[in-house]
């Protein structure tokens, strides 16, 4: 997409500066003194990186842009809308001086491109192409049918059944009238995935990273994750906090408000104020989905949630497991996409890395290794260990319970039946 003004620019170079100081030799410092792992500080230094690279690019191509009018590949000029904001960049003109050029605002420049010229007249849209000097060549194609418009807009096959039609509707996702034909109902759903995946960064929702062992069902998989995508975008987008990979300094708060009784309501707040947005949204028949972490089109990570199981321990470990995708594999997998089902054992580095950083970052290493609690029969010991962390003890009991392999004990303890209902508008 790149970077299409001066305070885009400006902001650019100085998230820049700050990976790069993440990446220098200071930033041992920071490693030391974090409670995660050897493994996972790896794959952070990989993703900080990996930012760091494409912002360079992005830098440059404005740079490039600019000083020579040369349009680099960073910017695909398939969208009409993107040509006037290319045009002024390239003529070296700022948002006022094209605005003065055609006598508006210098704000009204800026509401123009920041909608991508959706809102402008067609007069106007000619006028500015002229004052920039924009040709625009246009052709007919020689092979054109009339199907041919609608059925490639149509791209993802949809295989629906009544149990997959029903949850929709319970779900009140989709209009989807009582007694629709299953041909209706695939296009008006086929409809709804394509235009949801145009909101995520890699305008696709595709299968990869997808981390279940039983056959998951492809249709409730990509109406899942439109779902997710269109309830993200739903949110108001002025005032978004930009998400800053560098900062980690959140994280041990996020697990002590596990704590709170309303900690996992909380949560979606705590980490808006982050950048990053945090969605509930139950799973589909054919799936059984616990989480997934992706990107949205303007880079914001989005993590959702399907409380599969109506527990604690599993919403937050969930919860951190995500989390490690965006800090670990952001610009590195995070674009396409992590799919989760994580009672099937982690099929990839990036799935050990993300249950590793879940693991240290929810109870620190040294302190887990050490203590009695991870022993014990008792509750008394793992309330005490989460007390003196600040944190839930259902994070304790349910890593002993997966640890042990014994999903009957500390019931207790794990918040059983607790969390859904702090979510009531979500499961209907
Ligand atoms: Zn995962």
């Amino acid at each position: 997409m790149g970077i299409l003004n001066q305070r885009d620019y400006r902001s650019a170079k100085s998230r820049l500066a700050q990976l790069q100081a993440a990446l220098g030799p200071d930033a041992v410092v920071e490693s030391l003194t974090s409670k995660l792992s050897a493994e996972v500080t790896a794959a952070r230094r990989q993703a900080i990186y990996a930012e760091a690279n494409r912002l360079k690019e992005d830098i440059e191509g404005y740079e490039k842009l600019q000083s020579s009018g040369v349009i680099s590949k960073e910017f695909a000029i398939d969208e009409l809308g993107l040509l006037p904001i290319i045009g002024r960049i390239a003529r070296r003109l700022s948002q006022r001086e094209l605005g003065d050029l055609l006598d508006v605002s210098e704000q009204q420049i800026q509401r123009y491109e920041s909608d991508r010229y959706a809102s402008v007249s067609l007069s106007r849209y000619k006028k500015i192409l002229e004052i920039l000097g924009v040709d625009l060549h246009s052709k007919l194609k020689s092979a054109w049918s009339t199907s041919n418009a609608s059925e490639k807009d149509i791209q993802p096959k949809l295989e629906l059944d009544g149990a997959l039609i029903s949850a929709i509707r319970k779900h009140n996702w989709v209009a989807l009238p009582k007694g629709i034909a299953p041909n209706s109902a695939s296009q008006i759903l086929a409809t709804y995935v394509s235009e949801s995946a145009e909101f995520s960064r890699e305008r696709t929702l595709h299968r990869r990273h997808v981390r279940e062992d039983e056959l998951i069902n492809d249709t409730a998989l990509a109406i899942w994750q439109a779902r997710v995508l269109r309830q993200s975008m739903s949110q108001p987008q002025k005032h978004r906090t930009k998400f800053n990979i560098v900062d980690t300094s959140w994280l041990a708060k996020l697990a002590k408000l596990s704590s709170q009784p309303d900690g996992p309501v909380r949560a979606i707040e705590f980490l808006r104020e982050r950048g990053i947005v945090l969605e509930i949204v139950p799973h589909l028949p054919h799936t059984q989905l616990d989480g997934a972490a992706m990107m949205l089109s303007d880079g914001t990570p989005v993590i959702a949630l399907t409380l599969r199981y109506d527990r604690l321990d599993s919403f937050w470990f969930t919860l951190f497991h995500e989390i490690g995708h965006v800090l670990l594999h952001f610009n590195h997998g995070l674009e396409a996409g992590f799919v989760d089902n994580l009672d099937t054992p982690n099929n990839s580095a990036e799935e050990r890395d993300a249950d590793l950083f879940a693991l240290s970052a929810l109870i620190p290493d040294g302190i887990w290794e050490t203590s009695p609690a991870r022993f014990s029969k008792s509750p008394d010991l793992i309330r005490k260990l989460a007390e003196s962390l600040g944190i839930n003890p259902a994070i304790i009991a349910g890593r002993i319970r997966k640890e042990r392999n014994d999903y009957k004990i500390f019931n207790e303890l794990i918040g059983n039946g607790s969390l859904r209902s702090m979510f009531a508008d979500r499961f209907i």
